[in-house]
């Protein structure tokens, strides 16, 4: 039995998006909103809403007993988390169990599992997923031979990465051994002060990766399949800037051998929902940095290449049901492009909210717009800055890529700054346009390093 009816601990794009599935399910909705978000698209079409507290996240989106208080009040049976906010807090998924409730993701110990990366890669290691090459585990405390020996054993440069680390931040390369133990010991200082745990390893630093991550999904019940995979390579500050699937020009035995390691994987820890393995793809090789236990922003893609709907098979392999799909099911047709537009300064980056007096949004065959901004919404300046996404379908790359530069050019979104001269550079960028380019190909591109 599908869920009667879901929460949404969201906002904005996913928000609507996490809705649309769920009526095509037959599933009530149940919004939940801060002060700030009355007006948000999601929230006009949901069957019931709630306020759940004052603008800041931690008043509302973060607020778990008001969430789980909206959830009992509103006899919702289940919440999707969408992306951000507390779609990876195991505490969160834990205390929707525990109050009788369905978190739809995975069990809140393969968050927990996932959320702490040298145990997620032991337990990809083991799973056979390839991995960097690294300390294999901790960084010990007051033992700087070691550390010098295996940094030494790896070869310079290197990367420390906090175990809890997240969204960019915890990492510091070092290129010598003179400056290594002074950059462990700030290093873990600074997870411990960030995340509250300073626990930190060590992994060979690559210099010129691309960002390739692979789609699965998969029921906890012995089950799994991939998705094929995506590049979004391009990247500012450690922030996708625009994706693609699948992922181009990559050494075709090693895909397809890290797709059957990520289905083998998910077998393995029992994993139920939607993931996405990450991994930096260098010269022929996969490295895995870590997976992610939710839907994502670029998700959209793999539903163009593979006409999966990703939400719904979430959402239905949560509830208890077998996967429908088998591998066999899964067929890859042509290409897909996502640029995400932000309310931002183009030049500057700045977030830019406010009010939008016009909204026209591309359309025609093969063009899909996930968004909840209308003529007249006002962005307000608490939150994520994106506030749609733009996406495009075509037999081939660059079909898909031209399809991109003409919806681009019709949409508009006046009243507030974005970045869609941005996005109108990149789509039309020569190296971009072959494909392949790596994670540092955007920042360099912008002057930025
Ligand atoms: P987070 O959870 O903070 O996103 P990740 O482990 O996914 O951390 O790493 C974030 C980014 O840092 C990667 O996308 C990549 O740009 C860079 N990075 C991480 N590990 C390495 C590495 N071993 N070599 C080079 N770059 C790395």
């Amino acid at each position: 039995m599908l869920f009667d009816k879901v929460l949404i601990a969201n906002r904005g794009e996913i928000a609507l998006r996490i809705l649309r599935a769920c009526k095509e399910l037959g599933i009530k909705t149940v919004a939940v909103y801060s002060q700030a978000d009355k007006d948000l698209m999601h929230v006009k079409l949901a069957d019931e809403s709630v306020c759940i507290g004052p603008h800041p996240s931690k008043d509302s989106y973060l607020n778990v007993p008001a969430i789980v208080s909206a959830m009992e009040i509103t006899d919702s049976v289940a919440v999707h988390p969408g992306y951000g906010f507390l779609a990876e807090n195991a505490d969160f998924a834990e205390q929707v169990q525990n109050s009788g409730f369905t978190f739809i993701g995975p069990d809140a110990d393969t968050i927990r599992l996932m959320g702490d990366k040298v145990c997620a890669i032991e337990a990809m290691k083991k799973a056979g997923v390839p991995t960097v090459p690294g300390s294999d585990g901790a960084l010990p405390e007051n033992d700087p031979e070691f550390c010098l020996a295996t940094a030494e054993r790896i070869g310079y440069p290197i990367i420390i990465k906090a175990a809890s680390g997240g969204g960019g931040r915890g990492m510091r390369v070092v290129h010598d051994a003179e400056s290594l133990i002074s950059s462990i010991d700030i290093t873990r200082s600074e997870a411990q002060a960030a995340f509250g745990d300073g626990t930190v390893y060590m992994e060979k630093f690559l210099q010129n990766p691309r960002h390739v991550e692979v789609q699965v999904l998969s029921d906890g019940q012995g089950n799994a399949i991939h998705l094929f995979d995506r590049d979004c390579s391009l990247q500012r500050r450690h922030q996708k800037v625009l994706e693609e699937a699948p992922a181009p020009q990559l050494d075709e035995k090693a895909r397809q051998d890290v797709f059957d390691a990520c289905v083998k994987a998910c077998v393995e820890i029992n994993y139920r929902g939607a993931g996405t393995f990450e991994f930096l793809y260098e010269e022929g090789h996969y490295y895995f940095i870590e997976m992610n236990t939710r839907i994502q922003v670029e998700h959209p893609v793999t539903e163009m290449i593979t006409g999966v709907d990703l939400i719904k098979e979430q959402i239905r392999v949560c509830a208890g049901e077998k996967l429908s799909l088998k591998q066999s099911d899964i067929k890859c047709f042509g290409h897909a492009f996502e640029c995400r537009i932000n309310a931002e300064d183009p030049v500057t980056f700045m977030p830019s909210p406010g009010l939008i007096n016009t909204y026209h949004p591309p359309g025609g065959l093969g063009v899909r717009v996930d968004s909840h901004i209308y003529s007249g919404y006002k962005v307000p300046p608490y939150y994520d800055s994106m506030i749609a996404k733009v996406v495009t379908h075509a037999r081939d790359r660059e079909a898909a890529l031209i399809r991109m530069r003409i919806a681009l050019d019709e949409l508009v979104i006046d009243g507030i700054k974005t970045n869609i001269p941005l996005q109108n550079d990149l789509v039309r960028d020569e190296p971009f346009g072959k494909g392949g380019v790596n994670i540092h190909y955007l920042e360099k591109k912008l002057g930025l390093s």
